[in-house]
């Protein structure tokens, strides 16, 4: 496998990017190898600035649900184009957009379209705020919820405290009303309310957790979070972000039957371009200014590209009944080829077309569990996939994530390729 040009574009980048990437992780810093430089991507297929072509499991972390270029969602995107770009102005796709979104996800009975995953979590923690008016928020640890201050935390010294940032130029005052809980944990989540009760505003959750590689929620454990906020009349958030869209047309809560009180979206949303909305309850989405009193503004907010791409990507999901069976049973076929090779030495975690291979032997269930895992091994697993045309996450705690464009073919190879590893 030739990289040369990737690794003199890795090195000019340097020069004039922190670290020659804009998102810490393209790197490529826990497998100890330059990144790619992608040139172009189709399908089911990505192909780098050296002419090498992978079977693509990254899939832009997760948006690319329907492969690289879906024909119908770029003739939208160009149709949109031809338009004008952007106008800070309503339009009907904007009104379009939301409607499918209440439809597909009726507890999002009115929604607010940002420019970002994070951007849509910073704004329901807002809103979750103002409508309950207390101050402090439960997240847990191993979650992610984007880069906004108040969630970039690590749990503080001893059992029962307060979080302190977990990056600098975070100040302390922006993440102490941030508690922390175990994932899966339901003791963690009652001493909380037990001693904070009427000061939580909301539990924030990944209701299927995506970002310490992909952990289930335990038989239960969603049904106690909303019990428990219900009972000290606190808001439950689900950060679907990943997945919405991607568990099924009603994303996680669909999946597993249980409503929150607010969403967040991205990802899938915006069908690759850089969309996210937060959406819950009319009453409390009636906190948000005009109406309201929470602020919350964006320049380019339910842009007019952006939003056709989402619509577009959305309707193709909607109107392809057999589409996230079809990618789970892809999925189901990698999984029986991890396991195969691997037999008992890795933990494989799986739900529809979400995928993770933990190298450790013991069941991953929360954040320490998922911690155990060898990340040598992952990083040369890596490597041998990548050497082998196949491209997925550069990290140990990222999802695999399938697309409706991988074929028979794709997956046939792929199986190979896990089987042939030494
Ligand atoms: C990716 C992600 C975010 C942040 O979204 P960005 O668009 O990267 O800002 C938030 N929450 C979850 C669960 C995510 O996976």
């Amino acid at each position: 496998m030739n990289s040369e040009r990737s690794r003199e574009l890795f090195e000019k980048s340097k020069a004039c990017i922190p670290g020659g990437v804009n998102s810490p992780v393209r790197a490529f810093g826990s497998v100890n190898r330059a990144p790619l430089f992608i040139e172009r991507a189709a399908g089911s297929k990505i192909y780098d600035v050296d002419g090498n072509e992978y079977i693509d499991y990254v899939n832009s972390w997760g948006p690319c649900i329907l492969g690289h270029g879906d024909k119908r969602v770029i003739d939208a995107v160009k149709r949109a184009c031809d338009n004008g770009l952007t106008y800070g102005a309503p339009t009907e796709k904007e009104y379009i957009l939301a409607k499918l979104i209440s439809e597909l996800i009726p507890s999002m009975e009115q929604t607010r379209l940002v420019s970002s995953g994070t951007e849509a979590v910073m704004s329901a923690i807002r809103v979750a705020r103002g409508y309950t008016k207390r101050d402090m928020i439960i997240k847990f640890r191993g979650c992610y919820h984007g880069h906004s201050d108040g969630l970039l935390v690590k749990a503080g010294s001893g059992a029962l405290t307060h979080s302190v940032p977990d990056s600098s130029g975070v100040p302390y005052d922006y993440t102490k009303n941030t508690l922390i809980a175990e994932y899966n944990n339901e003791e963690s989540v009652k001493e909380l309310f037990h001693q904070y009760g009427e000061k939580i505003a909301a539990i924030i959750v990944e209701p299927v957790a995506a970002n310490m590689g992909v952990v289930l929620p335990k038989d239960g454990f969603l049904q106690f979070l909303r019990d428990i906020t219900r009972k000290y009349d606190s808001l439950l958030i689900f950060d679907e972000v990943i997945t919405g869209f991607r568990l099924g047309l009603g994303g996680a809560q669909g999946y597993y039957g249980i409503t929150p009180d607010l969403t967040t979206l991205g990802k899938i949303i915006g069908g690759g371009m850089p969309v996210g909305a937060y959406g819950g309850k009319k009453e409390i989405m009636e906190m948000v200014a005009p109406v309201g009193s929470v602020y919350q503004a964006g320049t380019l907010s339910g842009n007019p590209i952006a939003t056709a791409a989402g619509i577009e990507t959305l309707t193709i999901l909607k109107n392809t009944p057999d589409l996230y069976r079809q990618m789970e049973k892809q999925a189901e076929k990698i999984v029986y080829a991890v396991k195969e090779r691997f037999e008992n030495q890795v933990c494989i975690n799986h739900i529809g077309s979400l995928i993770c291979i933990f190298f450790t032997k013991e069941k991953v269930v929360d954040f320490d569990s998922a911690m155990a895992s060898d990340t040598k091994r992952y990083a040369d697993y890596f490597g041998y996939l990548l050497e082998n045309g196949i491209y997925q996450a550069p990290s140990q705690y990222e999802a695999m994530f399938l697309s409706h464009a991988h074929t028979d073919e794709d997956i046939h190879k792929t199986c190979a390729v896990i089987k042939n590893y030494r």
